[in-house]
């Protein structure tokens, strides 16, 4: 058995399985208002890793810690000069 790790392909297409949101959001949203219009968050990296922010709340929603390791990920977008579409 190799130990070598398999590159898998990373697509910029929508993958998302389970959307994240914000406990208090979820709990204030009112009724008729889908997440995606009443949430609003900040994503960015970290010393550690890669933070969700709730700018409603101005609270944490999500901090990764990488613990150091850099992973394989797909910056582009559609329609980009350089896509990866693979
Ligand atoms: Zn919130």
């Amino acid at each position: 058995m190799s130990t070598k790790k398999k590159n898998r392909n990373i697509p910029n297409t929508l993958k998302i399985l389970q959307y994240l949101h914000c406990r208090k959001c979820i709990t204030q949203k009112p009724l008729g208002v889908s997440m995606s219009e009443w949430g609003g968050y900040d994503i960015g990296w970290t010393k550690l890793g890669l933070q969700v922010w709730c700018k409603k709340h101005n609270c944490n929603m999500m901090h990764i810690d990488f613990q150091g390791q850099q992973h394989p990920a797909n910056l582009t977008a559609k329609g980009d000069v350089n896509e990866k579409t693979n």
